[in-house]
């Protein structure tokens, strides 16, 4: 059976079509702009592959913030964002009613978890997370086969932490400062090296202690409230810094002490599976979930 899915990012958004991870059939990427323009080009590639190709449902994974709710009048729109244009954006009711077929909608993040969980770094896992560190922090998370949504969806990126000693930088989150988005996103560790450059920062400089211990800090609480089976840390900042992933595992560990011991002695921390196709694909995954 053939999927489609649209991966909808901050800068660019993914579609794809696919019949699992291993044969994806295409693949195109188009700008972020407006609604308008954005939405109406991936229609119009949608329905193009609809025609030629077929396939069986329509999987979204968008950036937030999102309406998940599916007894919401609101289900499927992005709501109030300081994204020019996009507050109120009808995403996935559009699509649906254009292309004629069942539509899966989720955040980003929660596609990209489900995706490891399929296919990845949380196979037979029935509680996982998958951490983003990009342009934002990010975590989805899975919980009993679920993943987690109240009022809106979670934000975990966001959480307050207690930072390192000595450390008092002030963050750069424009809502709370020195949550873990403003200590350890791309654009935070930016200001904090500036001017020198992200990519002259060697592994071994002091201030990726301090971004392992924002994102340990994070895991901490992840681990705290859902004990999930591995946490899969990803995005441009963990993809180029692969040292990362041991520090903050062994942070997590010094942190929870032996109060709450890992499921494993390590590998508990990891890189997702996926790669770099781990936020497409949770599109995928998506499609499969609104057709069963
Ligand atoms: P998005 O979150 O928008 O999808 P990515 O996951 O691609 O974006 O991550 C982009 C972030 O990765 C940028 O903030 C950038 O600063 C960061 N980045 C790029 N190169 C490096 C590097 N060599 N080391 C650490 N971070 C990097
Ligand atoms: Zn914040």
């Amino acid at each position: 059976m053939t999927w489609a899915g649209v991966e909808l990012g901050g800068t660019k958004c993914v579609a794809i079509l696919a019949r699992g991870p291993n044969e994806v059939l295409a693949r195109e990427t188009v700008p972020t702009s407006s609604p308008e323009e954005t939405l109406g080009a991936i229609e119009h590639i949608l329905a193009e592959w609809k025609k030629r190709e077929g396939f069986e449902a329509l999987g979204i994974a968008s950036f937030g913030p999102v309406d998940l709710d599916p007894d919401s009048p609101t289900w499927g729109q992005v709501l109030t964002t300081t994204k020019p244009g996009w507050s109120g954006t009808n995403v996935a009711p559009r699509l649906a009613e254009r292309l004629g077929v069942p539509v899966g909608f989720e955040t980003d993040v929660n596609g990209a978890a489900i995706a490891e969980m399929r296919w990845g770094a949380g196979r037979g896992m029935r509680d996982f997370a998958y951490i983003t560190v990009g342009t934002g922090v990010g975590v989805g998370l899975v919980v009993n086969g679920s993943p987690t949504r109240g009022f809106l969806h979670p934000e975990l990126g966001h959480i307050r932490i207690a930072q390192r000693d000595h450390d008092h930088w002030h963050g750069v989150c424009p809502f709370h400062g020195a949550c873990v988005e403003g200590l350890a996103s791309g654009p935070a560790i930016k200001a904090r090296i500036a001017p020198r450059k992200i990519d002259q920062i060697a592994a071994g400089d002091p201030v990726w202690n301090s971004v392992a211990w924002a994102l340990a800090q994070l895991c901490q609480a992840i681990v705290c409230a859902a004990a999930p089976g591995a946490i899969a840390i990803g995005g441009g900042v963990a993809q180029s810094q692969p040292q990362l992933l041991g520090k903050v595992e062994r942070m997590l560990v010094e942190s929870l002490t032996d109060y709450m011991p890992l499921p494993r002695e390590s590998g508990y921390i990891v890189a997702p599976a996926l790669g770099r196709d781990a936020g497409p694909l949770g599109a995928i995954a998506l499609a499969m979930n609104a057709k069963a």
